[in-house]
């Protein structure tokens, strides 16, 4: 029967299609995503940078803002580069204690800095 067994695989080839172009749809959204960064400046060194978007989390990074890392409200429009965060870190230590009081916090930089997310 080389009618149906056309028809079968025309359909199969409409089924697949549609489920590649799914997933070529959802990857170009993740894509689009990915790119989407918001310009800043960063209030320790005066440098301009991109805040990442992080797609499977659906918002913007938080390592970036400086109230995230010191827990203090006043330091809400402040935001940090990955670069002073790492100096901070590494090259003043009193500094890095100072502003950022919570432990959980400088464990956190600690992590992200040990797993090379800065
Ligand atoms: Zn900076």
């Amino acid at each position: 029967m080389p009618n149906s067994r056309k028809e079968y695989f025309h359909q199969f080839y409409l089924k697949n299609r549609e489920k590649y172009i799914e997933k070529a749809k959802k990857r170009r959204e993740e894509m689009k995503l990915a790119s989407k960064t918001i310009p800043a400046n960063c209030f320790r060194c005066q440098k301009d940078f991109f805040i990442k978007y992080v797609p499977y989390k659906k918002r913007y990074s938080l390592k970036n803002n400086w109230d995230y890392w010191t827990k203090n409200e006043e330091n809400k429009e402040k935001k940090i580069c990955n670069n002073c965060l790492v100096d901070l870190f590494k090259n003043h230590r009193e500094e890095f204690k100072q502003s950022i009081p919570n432990l959980d916090r400088q464990q956190m930089l600690r992590y992200y800095l040990s797993e090379g997310c800065l």
